[in-house]
Parts: C-alpha cells; structure tokens; sequence
C-alpha cells in the first residue's frame, strides 16, 4: 500500500518536474512565467529584429504626430494605404483576390481589406481597433473671457484624470461645418512655429485652501477651460473680440459655426524616444492608435491571402462605441453584407451573411496597462503583462474571455511565426476595462482581445515599448495568414 503510494507520488512528482524543466521556463513560481515572453524581447530578437523594430517605431512617431484624432488618423491612413497601391472601393471595384481596398465611414472610422482567395461569404479575417483617445473638446459654445483672459469652455471625450491637463502644451484639432457645406480644417500646435493653449494650474504660492481637494477633485471638469487669448481688440473692444476676428479672418468661421463643429484639444507633445537606449516611446493617443497602426502596417503589406483580410479602425471606442462611427453601429455589418452581395448577385440572402459571420475569425486589439514599476502592487503580477514583453491576450474571465479553443489556435499560430506572447487579467475586482470585441462576438464572429502592455494610459503621454509595438504588427500578419 504504501509503496503503491510512493510510487503514484514519484509519478505525480516526475510529471511536476517534468513540466517544470520542459515546458516551463524556470522562475514560474515567482513570476508567472508561462511562455518565450519570461524574456524581454530584445534578448531574443536577432541584430535585423532590433533594427527591424527601430525603423518600425520611427514610421510609427511620424504617423502618431500627425493623427491625433480619428479624423486625422483616418486622413493619414488614407495617405498611406493610397501609397501602398490601396484605392477607394466603389460600385465598380472588383473582388478580385488581391485587390486592395478602403472604405471611409464618414471621415472618422475607415476599413481596409485585401480580397483573399475564398470568397467573402466564406468568412473574413479582422482586426479591429480605436482610432478615438481620451481628449478635451470644446463645446458648441465655447469662447468666454475672465479676468482678461479669452478661455474656451472644454467637455471631455474618454476616461481622463483631469490633473494631468493642465500646465502643458495643448494643440486644437479638428474641422468645422459650415451651412454651405464646406468644411474647415484647424490645426493649431503641432508645427515648431505654432503657438499652443493652456490651462493654467495655481501655484503653490497660493492654492491652500484648494490642497484637501481629493486626487479625483483636484482639478474639477469645469475648470479645464485653456486660454486662448489675451490681447485685447482695442481700448473699446475686448479680447473676446480679439478672438472672434481672428477665426473669421483665418478661417472665415463665425461663433455660430462653432455649434457645427468637432475640435479636439490634445497634448502637443512630438513622439519621443524615453531611455539612453531609446527603446521605449513616449507618444500621446497610444490608446489605441499604436494597434491601428501596426495593423495598418500589416494590412498594407499583405498580398492575396486565402480568407479576405481586414482591419476595422473605430470611433468613439471611449465613449462607449457610441454614434454610426463607433463599433455599436450596423456600419461594418451592412458593408460585408454589402461585399457579399456583389458576390453573390439576386442569389443573395441574409443567411449568406449570417453564415460569414460565424465563420470569421476576429481580433479585437486594443493596449492595456502593463506593470507600472512605481506601483507594481496594482497589479497581480503572476496574471499581469510586461512592457517589451510581447502582446498579450486578455483573459478577463466571467464568460468575457474569447473561447478557449480560438485561444488554442491563436497561440498556434503566434508560436508558428516566432511571436511573443503573455496574458492579462486584472486584479480581481481592482479596476478593468473592456473594448469593441463584444460588438463582433455578438454578430456571432469569434473574437479573442489582443493588448500591447503600456504605462500611463490615458494620460498626455502614454509609454510603449518599441518591441512590442513591432511584434503586434507581426502577430497580425501570422493572423492574416494562419488556417
Ligand atoms: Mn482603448
Ligand atoms: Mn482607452
């Protein structure tokens, strides 16, 4: 009896070490370590993988200066998808494997495809992320002056903790619709030579009775009001004044035209590399437009592959997926029907489009926070994500987590192309965060959620590791080409 009981042990213990020395890096127990990504990325990437991620990141500073809303976004991926043989689809467009495609949704959201070899009702591959990142915007009616100071009265779009907006250097963009139809561009902030707008913060000097105000508090919504002018029209006329010349004299825009308008204010910050190594960036709107672009990336580089390749790139993502440009809108549903139908001719019927669905494989891609070295104990660090770690897959548990054989077949093919790879869950009950990816699952697609582990999300100026924002870019691609 007891020999049979130590022998079951030694069986029990061989399989224990086994795995432990065979499948598992050592260190399991003290860091979570399940997979290739225990090592940071660059140990393991050869000498053109670096250089190779290096010029990655420089292409991904350039777009992330200019694209600092989803309007901007869309009009620079536009740019560069025209660049890489990519044309507007029209009625004409034929659906030919390897045609290469863009379609805009109203200016703010945008899907490129490349046709594959099986036909579209067959089921597509997707990656879908937001182009939308938490921002001020102004109000319809924005201008008012106190104490001399020309301000404008600000909303917010997106999760934002309101301290960290004031005392830096804010840029307006976006555009204004006029009653004939025309739209107006501004862009104010980005070039060298352009002046910016601020909040202004007190100084120490002064804010005592302002101290006890809790971190939530400290700076109310209301008060992100940034100033914009100061000098006045004249002894009779006042800075507002001032203020309302100038827009009709540039811009040829009223007061009234600001009532049909969108004008973000975003961090004026250029991209910037962080460390004597350089291998983080330091870039506002990483939330999510690092995985735009390294799908975009990906996209643009892919030839006819055997399902229909995709990338959705939404509005509004945080604000709820709100609006006919966010993933809650029947936009990308109708436009596949729409694709399906010029396959299939007066044959067509919603059972088609239904069929395609369920047999498409999606990603939904959006950053996450990877472990902050200042508060690491935010996080559970066995079931947390390290920045130049790899992607990783969200597992949020509760019935949220994509199902786990679409799991199973996601690490096969991450595996397959040399990708690394880790996992996040939050800390139980410690916060969270949920994305577009329910928006596919409930047209009964199969959609696992992908992050990019970054420090300060949602702040002015969000840190990412070089590393990974390259290997996304190759996950997607093994995406686009796994069967
Ligand atoms: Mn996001
Ligand atoms: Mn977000």
């Amino acid at each position: 009896m007891l020999k049979g009981k130590i022998k079951l042990f030694a069986i029990v213990a061989g399989i224990t070490f086994g795995f432990i020395l065979g499948e598992v890096k050592p260190g399991y127990a003290d860091d979570g370590c399940i997979h290739e990504s225990c090592e940071i990325n660059w140990l393991s990437m050869s000498d053109e993988e670096r250089a190779a991620s290096f010029d990655f990141a420089d292409g991904y500073k350039s777009f992330m200066h200019k694209a600092r809303t989803e309007l901007t976004a869309v009009s620079e991926t536009i740019m560069l998808a025209e660049a890489a043989g990519f044309s507007r689809l029209n009625d004409q467009s034929p659906l030919a494997a390897g045609s290469r495609y863009y379609i805009v949704n109203r200016d703010r959201a945008i899907v490129l495809m490349v046709v594959g070899q099986r036909p579209i009702s067959e089921g597509v591959r997707a990656v879908v992320a937001h182009i939308d990142s938490p921002r001020l915007e102004l109000k319809g009616r924005p201008l008012y002056e106190s104490q001399g100071f020309a301000q404008f009265q600000t909303n917010f779009h997106g999760g934002i903790k309101t301290y960290q907006w004031t005392n830096i250097p804010l840029a307006l963009i976006g555009r204004v619709d006029k009653k004939d139809g025309s739209v107006v561009n501004i862009s104010v902030g980005l070039e060298p030579d352009d002046p910016v707008f601020i909040i202004p913060d007190l100084a120490p000097h002064v804010d005592r009775e302002y101290r006890d105000r809790s971190r939530s508090e400290a700076i109310k919504f209301e008060e992100l009001d940034p100033i914009v002018g100061h000098l006045p029209k004249s002894a009779e006329e006042n800075v507002s004044a001032q203020v309302k010349d100038y827009l009709w004299q540039t811009y040829g825009i009223t007061l009234e035209d600001l009532v049909s308008a969108e004008l973000s204010l975003v961090p004026a910050y250029p991209p910037r590399d962080i460390g004597f190594d350089r291998s983080l960036m330091a870039i506002y709107g990483q939330d999510d437009r690092l995985s735009a672009y390294a799908s975009l990336r990906s996209i643009l580089a892919i030839d006819a592959p055997e399902y229909t390749a995709i990338a959705h790139l939404v509005d509004n993502e945080e604000t709820g997926s709100v609006n006919n440009t966010g993933a809650a809108s029947t936009w990308f549903f109708d436009l596949l029907g729409a694709l399906i139908y010029r396959e299939k001719g007066d044959a067509y019927r919603e059972p088609h489009l239904k069929r395609a669905l369920a047999a498409s494989k999606v990603i939904s891609i959006d950053v996450n926070p990877g472990i902050n070295p200042i508060w690491p104990s935010a996080f559970e660090a066995g079931n947390a994500p390290l920045l130049g770690h790899g992607i990783n897959f969200k597992l949020y548990g509760r019935g949220f987590s994509a199902n786990s054989e679409y799991i199973a077949w996601t690490r096969n093919y991450l595996d397959a192309a040399g990708v690394p790879w880790q996992t996040v869950t939050y800390k139980v009950n410690g916060g969270g965060g949920g994305t577009v990816g329910v928006f596919y699952s409930e047209q009964n697609m199969e959609v696992i959620d992908f992050g990019v582990p970054v420090l300060s999300i949602h702040t002015p100026y969000a840190v990412s590791s070089k590393s990974d924002v390259y290997w996304l870019s190759q996950a997607v691609t093994a995406f686009y080409k796994a069967n």
